[in-house]
């Protein structure tokens, strides 16, 4: 197996220390194997893309001497193939069209939890429009024991989700007609034939949904290691959103030894001249840790 990792950032903003992290450990890996590396740019979700964020990004991992093995991938280029997935399903009878405004799921989910069942999506368009207008495109999700996805993350070891009662049918295609995260996830990271996903803790949840998918497509499913998010004082996920700054790209040895850090990698920064001897070393101590063998 040739292996081929990727990072896959959403330009919603400059990179920032939680998004190098992710960018470090997926490049890393991709080192300790030989293997590939390469970055997508995920920038399908157009009320939350930011203009020449996409550009700051590549231009700062380029400075972080983080080099893709192929020229960076675009979602927006990619809409025909997510189009094509999604007729796949149809055409096998694997999704359906949802009428369901987010207020009516959020009634009918209150009114579940009253009773104490499922807050997964209650299927209510499973059978029909019930005269509603289509507004979303949904997959269907197996019951009983089909319903259990479990998969062996490499750093945070077996997880378990049951889709049918933690997630229900979910949404490939969005009512405000935006292609979803999981669908072009899915599809991307099998045609550029990604063998290894390294990304943030954050990203679990999705995982069994994108298995599942993967599955429906018939695709492989690659493995899987996600790293501990970086949180700011109020315990929250470090994000655009709330307000991380951008990366200071004067002096990326510093940025890059704190990313260490977190990695859990025991390695004095300060003790690099260049950052191809960071590099080196880094790998090394990744390789150690994750007991990655070529
Ligand atoms: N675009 C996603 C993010 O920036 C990452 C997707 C992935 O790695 O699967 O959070």
């Amino acid at each position: 197996m040739t292996y081929r990792g990727r990072f896959a950032p959403s330009p919603t903003g400059p990179l920032h220390f939680g998004s190098l992290v992710s960018a470090l450990a997926s490049w890393l890996d991709a080192r300790a194997h030989g293997g590939a590396w390469l970055v997508r740019i995920e920038d399908i979700d157009g009320p939350r893309t930011v203009p020449g964020a996409a550009e700051d990004i590549l231009s700062t991992l380029d400075r972080f001497g983080m080099h893709a093995d192929e020229p960076p991938a675009w979602q927006s280029h990619r809409i025909a193939r997510y189009q094509e997935a999604l007729d796949q399903l149809k055409d096998v009878g694997l999704i359906y069209p949802c009428g369901c405004t987010r207020k009516e799921i959020a009634d009918s989910l209150l009114n579940a939890h009253a009773r104490n069942t499922t807050l997964a999506y209650p299927g209510t368009c499973r059978s029909g429009l019930h005269g509603k207008l289509a507004r979303a495109w949904r997959l269907r999700v197996p019951g009983g024991d089909a319903a259990v996805i479990t998969f062996e993350d490499r750093w945070q070891r077996e997880q378990t989700q049951n889709l049918a009662t933690e997630v229900g049918d979910f949404v490939l295609k969005r009512a405000d007609d935006q292609w979803a995260y999981q669908l072009a996830v899915v599809v991307d990271d099998a045609d550029a034939g990604i063998t290894h996903i390294v990304r943030g803790a954050d990203l679990m949840d999705s995982t069994a949904r994108q298995i599942y998918l993967q599955r429906c497509l018939g695709v492989p499913t690659p493995a899987y290691l996600h790293v501990p998010v970086v949180t700011n004082e109020q315990g929250e996920k470090l994000s655009k959103q709330n307000g991380a700054t951008a990366l200071d790209d004067v002096n990326p040895l510093e940025a890059l030894s704190a990313a260490a850090r977190h990695l859990g990698l025991e390695l004095d920064g300060t003790a690099y001249q260049t950052l191809e001897h960071f590099y080196a070393a880094a790998t090394a101590a990744w390789a150690e840790r994750m007991s990655v063998r070529v």
